[in-house]
């Protein structure tokens, strides 16, 4: 298992992570042992965005003598009333739903402390301005949460969060079908409508909000990976073709900002399926040639850093500098952070020789050799 660094928490997580609302649906026993073997493969960090008990008891049972070698995102204002998830930012709800949360996991505190689920404007300025924010920052001051996290579908929210300053990493729902889609508040419309629009490649917000990530340190987890399953299923795909969980796993992992990705699992065989993207060959891993050979698709000419395109006779790691440049070239000046990266690299774009043996590779027919010139000038070697 490779491990990555979470944004300014400084946290070392599992690249492939545990999202837990599947936990539930199973014999409790079942679901411990679920997540204690996920444990022995080297995942780290789970989700509890979960407010049953059920769900909470089987993380606290599962972490029991190792609580120190797990990180856990445990959502603040995800409580549960009368049988059912209800979102809030009620003090009253919120304070007994997250107590409630600290004794299921046998523990006093939370790795991550998690401003639950913010996907519109309005419920962004209730939850900053009043005591809901006042309570997650007390609980920050008296170590009861280590870190501080977001989670939200919506781009321009994740925006804000990372300009807050104090919010260290975001939870944001990642996949290609989600990438090509404008910036909403409404969840459930971003699983639908994907029929004869005019998508153009990744969404501006959402390239932004990873800029704005990597750039400012604020660490990305990733939710809603696989699309609800949809992309497994070239019917409900809104590609027309199927992708497999190696292709979408490493489809996340090489957006910008991105530590690890919370994959639900339900099974030992889906967790055998997700873990085996550590070993997997990048023809395995390669989403680029599934997201070109479809017959929807609106990547033309943009990179999307799968690295089909190598290998470079001058040895350019062309993904990274092709992501670098998107990072660096949408604004007025280049961050120092982006411009220390680049000129960390082995080999630079001004090493590039022009030969183009890479373009016939790119299945997006993205013009490298010219992208190479622009970075070479850009970055000034
Ligand atoms: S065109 Fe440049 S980047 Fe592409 S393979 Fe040739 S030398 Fe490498
Ligand atoms: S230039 Fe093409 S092949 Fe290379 S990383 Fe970008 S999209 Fe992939």
């Amino acid at each position: 298992m490779k491990y990555r660094k979470l944004g300014k928490t400084n946290l070392e997580v599992s690249e492939i992570g545990f999202g837990g609302e599947w936990l539930e649906r199973h014999d409790e026993d079942e679901s411990v042992e679920l997540m204690r073997c996920a444990h022995e493969k080297g995942i780290n960090i789970v989700d509890c965005w979960m407010p049953d008990p059920k769900s909470r008891d089987i993380i606290g049972r599962a972490m029991e003598g190792c609580r120190k070698s797990w990180y856990v995102q445990g959502h603040i204002g995800s409580t549960y009333q009368n049988g059912q998830y209800v979102r809030t930012r009620e003090l009253k709800e919120v304070r007994p739903a997250f107590e409630d949360m600290l004794r299921r996991f046998r523990s006093d505190y939370v790795d991550i402390g998690m401003i639950h689920y913010i996907d519109s404007l309005e419920d962004w300025n209730t939850a900053m301005n009043g005591d809901y924010i006042a309570y997650v920052r007390e609980l920050h001051e008296k170590g009861i949460i280590k870190h501080i996290g977001l989670s939200t579908h919506n781009p321009v929210i994740g925006k804000m969060a990372v300009k807050t300053g104090f919010i260290e990493m975001i939870l944001f729902s990642i996949n290609p079908a989600f990438d090509m889609r404008p910036a909403t508040d409404d969840l459930d419309s971003m699983f639908t409508g994907y029929e004869n629009k005019d998508f153009s490649g990744i969404d501006p917000d959402r390239a932004e909000l990873y800029r704005m990530c990597e750039e400012n340190n604020v660490g990305i987890t990733v939710m809603k990976g696989f699309f609800g399953g949809r992309l497994f299923n070239k019917e409900q795909s809104p590609f027309g073709v199927a992708f497999t969980p190696a292709q979408l796993i490493h489809y996340s992992l090489t957006r910008p900002g991105v530590a690890s990705i919370l994959c639900g699992l339900d099974s030992r065989e889906q967790l055998e399926e997700a873990v085996a993207y550590e070993t997997a060959s990048d023809d395995e891993k390669d989403y680029a040639s599934v997201i070109a050979g479809a017959p929807l698709h609106s990547y033309s000419g943009k990179c999307t850093y799968c690295g089909h395109c190598k290998p470079c006779p001058v040895d350019i790691d062309i993904a990274m500098v092709n992501k670098l440049y998107d990072l660096a070239s949408s604004q007025e000046e280049t961050p120092e952070s982006i411009a220390g990266h680049y000129k960390s690299l082995e080999h630079t774009a001004s090493e590039c020789i022009g030969c183009r043996s890479c373009e016939s590779r790119c299945p997006f027919g993205v013009g490298i050799a010219e992208r190479m010139t622009a970075a070479a000038t850009l970055f000034g070697v």
